[in-house]
């Protein structure tokens, strides 16, 4: 059985004030469960605030991002180590906004990975196809080439500490979702080449997220779905009734 993961995603937004509002309401409104980890990614000005906010409960903290190098002369960048001292449990890598504005490579961000790793960070590790990628048929090549390429230099033993999460681009922010089928057929492909790279073992234990407009009223379905164990959560994890109202369509 895996235990599902329910992350938000908060991007630019929610200053520190705004943080310990809404790390409250969630905290007032969460149970805790085993069938899901609850996890809640702040801006970095914020990470102190969320993590003294929600301190003994089992919700858990991540960054949204960290510098490619361990230390060092790298101003405005932020470290694993860092992140992880802070109180972090996990870093969302490779989002695409990303991948977009800041040109990550897949070489970059699994070397992001690597350091992730190395200071005992989970990793949220993101993939997923345009558009135009996917109406030309390219959905396989691009998600799976991601794959590839971030992971070339990840042995299983840190491989089987990630999470990934598919994310489509066409339906972030944008108010389209996957349909439950479409999101569980690139799932099924992801966790395919989790096998053919790391064993059966691996893609058996392997959380694979879906991102992408997740709202209380399209979670149901999609987390339904056999391959999809959990959701990588922008817009509706800015209210704390929508982001749990998510949590709670897990059956
Ligand atoms: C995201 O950016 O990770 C995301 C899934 O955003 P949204 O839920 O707003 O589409």
């Amino acid at each position: 059985m895996r235990r599902y993961v329910i992350a938000g995603n908060w991007k630019m937004q929610k200053d520190d004030h705004e943080t310990v509002e809404l790390c409250n309401a969630i905290r007032s409104g969460y149970k805790p469960d085993d069938r899901y980890e609850l996890v809640i990614c702040p801006p970095f000005t914020s990470i102190a605030s969320a993590v003294e906010t929600v301190k003994g409960t089992d919700i858990a903290i991540g960054g949204q991002n960290i510098c490619w190098e361990a230390e060092g002369a790298f101003t405005g960048e932020v470290s694993a180590r860092m992140l992880l001292t802070a109180g972090c449990k996990y870093v969302i890598l490779g989002h695409s906004e990303r991948r977009e504005y800041l040109s990550e490579s897949d070489q970059l961000i699994g070397t992001k990975v690597q350091l992730a790793l190395s200071e005992g960070l989970v990793p949220i590790v993101c993939v997923g196809e345009k558009l135009d990628e996917r109406e030309s048929g390219r959905m396989e090549d691009v998600v799976g080439g991601q794959f590839d390429g971030v992971f070339a230099n990840i042995d299983k033993a840190g491989f089987d500490k990630c999470v990934i999460a598919y994310e489509p681009v066409w339906a972030i922010g944008t108010g389209k979702t996957a349909t439950p089928e479409m999101a569980d057929d690139v799932h099924r492909f992801i966790r395919g080449k989790v096998e053919e790279r790391f064993g059966r073992d691996s893609a058996e234990k392997m959380r694979i997220l879906y991102g992408g407009s997740m709202k209380p009223t399209n979670s149901a379905e999609l987390l339904a779905q056999p391959n999809i164990d959990g959701g990588l959560i922008g817009g509706a994890s800015l209210k704390a009734d929508s982001f749990l109202g998510i949590a709670s369509t897990i059956k």
